[in-house]
């Protein structure tokens, strides 16, 4: 899976239809493998996300630097959709960017390295599962922790650390998969409908 990341610019202005599909959230567009996150910026932008469950080898074949052929092939892959959601990418006034996701074994771990380690997303690298963020601040505040408990033995502090950060880590990564499998899988956009339809009975 990868995204590709465009924006665009004074939306209200010169792209009301976006703006008006978009509105004042994000908006997810989605079928099997594929599909539009979009969300509205600070200082009348829209930024979006264009998802395409494809093959690295198959976005080494668009050359990135050609920024209205890369355009166009991206665009390719929504033919027949909306012409607003389309004109997500086709009017994006940035060059796209291909945002490749890699990912290690959902159970990834390093033998100690003395006074080395490491936190957030270097830690965690994994599908973007919405969670990233929480864990880096958990992992920040652990590791705080550990170091206050430890003040003369660094290497304690950092096992206790990771001991602990291990297993969230391995959780951690497995929901992720679960969540990139309820938004893009083979129900989308059902997964993502029935998330909100969920949390809308659960808050009435
Ligand atoms: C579009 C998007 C939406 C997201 N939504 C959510 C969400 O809703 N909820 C959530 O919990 N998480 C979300 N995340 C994930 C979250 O942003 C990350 O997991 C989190 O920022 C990781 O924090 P970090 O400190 O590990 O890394 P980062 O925030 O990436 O910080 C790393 C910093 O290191 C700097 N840096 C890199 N290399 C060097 C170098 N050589 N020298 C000095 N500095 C360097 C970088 O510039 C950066 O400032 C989202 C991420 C994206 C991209």
């Amino acid at each position: 899976m990868s995204y590709v990341d465009t924006c665009l610019h004074d939306v209200d202005t010169a792209h009301p239809r976006v703006a008006g599909l978009v509105g004042n959230g994000a908006l997810y567009a989605l079928v099997p493998g594929k599909g539009f996150l979009a969300h509205r910026e600070a200082g009348d932008v829209i930024h979006t996300y264009v998802v395409l469950h494809r093959p690295a080898e198959w976005f080494d074949g668009i050359d990135f630097t050609d920024v209205p052929a890369a355009k166009a092939r991206v665009a390719a892959e929504f033919d027949g959709w909306a012409p607003e959601l389309r004109a997500l990418i086709t009017d994006g006034d940035s060059a796209p960017v291909l945002r490749s996701i890699h990912e290690l074994p959902d159970d990834h771990r390093w033998s100690r390295v003395p006074g080395v380690t490491l936190l957030g997303d270097a830690a965690h690298a994994t599908v973007p599962g919405g969670d990233g963020a929480n864990l880096a601040m958990l992992d920040g505040a652990e590791l705080g922790e550990a170091l206050a408990a430890y003040p003369d033995d660094t290497e304690k502090a950092l096992a206790a650390y990771e001991s602990r950060m291990f297993p969230r880590s391995h959780k951690a990564a497995a929901a992720a998969h679960r969540t990139v499998d309820l938004v893009f899988g083979a129900d989308a956009p059902a997964g993502v409908i029935g998330l909100f339809s969920q949390e809308r009975g659960a808050s009435a």
